[in-house]
């Protein structure tokens, strides 16, 4: 077996995103040994991996801290027998009602003029924390001709102005079937802005290419980019190059965090996140409560605790750093503002 450390400085000289999507950390030992970690101390039930399997990118490893099992980014990756359904007996397997919603395979529609297709079935990365770690990925990726019937769907109603590129991971998908989705989405006249939620460019910050940036800029859509980062430390300098290529490029850029336990659940890293993002040219948006699904409960914070960071946020923070705290309801008309 090639030396682990050498496997991570390797990764500057891979320029290919696909490469290193092809080459994913899936063996939590693997995991454990790069970073100096005895996989000894990870009693791991097979179960875990069977209903969700590690995948860790190595350019986001490569920015753990080695020997630290608490480490906020590993945590974010780890698997643990705690998310067994038998420690989590009360969460549900889709808590945002999705299943209910889903009028076309590809196609959730949940809020008035906006509608969200699950471009593609996987992730760059599996954070143990997804709320769609469970979704039915097999209904939901249509091929060419089945994209038709999302095209159409959209065609019939002049109030849907907005479409929500997700996933999985919607740039875990090639430029190509990209770039001819959304210029098929754009021949429909209501249409107005593309909003793209992303974790990649993050996780794997080669995958902000020319051939991206051609599509998302070469559309008459107004493109948006939601990243999602929770922690400063996910935020090198390749991710801050990949971040500029973008801004460059004119695009909106905002990020969503995710409010977890051991990660980013103290005032300290949630500044130092704000900080950071603003440098960059990020502006926070939104810092969700965790999504009550199966196998999460050891990351959740309670509201409570979640209404008081923000406070403290305020205190320290000009308002535009300041990210609007909120929490999805299954069937509501809109996403809940709760600070
Ligand atoms: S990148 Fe997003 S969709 Fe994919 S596993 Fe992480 S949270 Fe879930």
């Amino acid at each position: 077996m090639s030396d682990p450390v050498f496997q991570i400085r390797n990764i500057d000289a891979a320029e290919k995103w696909q490469q290193i999507l092809a080459d994913l950390v899936t063996d939590p030992k693997e995991l454990l040994k790069i970073l100096d970690l005895d996989p000894a101390h990870l009693p791991l039930d097979p179960q875990v991996l069977e209903s969700f399997p590690l995948k860790v990118p190595r350019p986001f490893l490569a920015r753990m801290e080695k020997g630290n099992w608490q480490d906020p980014l590993l945590r974010q990756v780890l698997p643990l027998d705690q998310e067994l359904p038998a420690s989590d007996t009360l969460a549900t397997r889709d808590p945002l009602g999705e299943e209910d919603s889903n009028p076309v395979p590809g196609l959730l529609h949940k809020y008035h003029g906006r509608v969200l297709l699950t471009v593609a079935p996987h992730c760059a990365v599996h954070c143990r924390y997804c709320f769609r770690r469970h979704f039915d990925y097999q209904r939901n990726t249509p091929g060419r001709q089945a994209w038709q019937s999302v095209i159409d769907y959209i065609a019939r109603d002049p109030q849907i102005t907005e479409v929500i590129y997700s996933g999985g991971d919607p740039l875990a998908a090639g430029d190509r079937q990209l770039a001819w989705l959304t210029a098929s989405l754009e021949s429909i006249p209501h249409l107005r802005r593309l909003r793209i939620h992303t974790r990649t460019p993050i996780m794997i910050p080669q995958r902000v290419t020319s051939e991206l940036l051609a599509w998302l800029t070469g559309t008459r859509l107004r493109p948006v980019l939601v990243l999602h980062s929770n922690h400063a430390r996910e935020l090198d300098e390749q991710v801050a190059d990949a971040i500029d290529r973008l801004s460059a490029n004119g695009l909106t850029l905002l990020n969503q965090s995710v409010l977890l336990k051991g990660v980013n659940d103290n005032p300290q890293a949630l500044i130092e996140l704000s900080e950071r993002l603003f440098e960059l040219g990020v502006l926070p948006y939104y810092l969700h409560l965790l999504d009550p699904v199966q196998g999460v409960r050891h990351f959740e914070v309670s509201e409570a605790r979640g209404l008081q960071l923000v406070e403290q946020l305020r205190h320290r923070l000009p308002g535009y750093l300041v990210p609007r705290l909120a929490r999805e309801v299954a069937g509501a008309a809109a996403k809940l503002t709760l600070a």
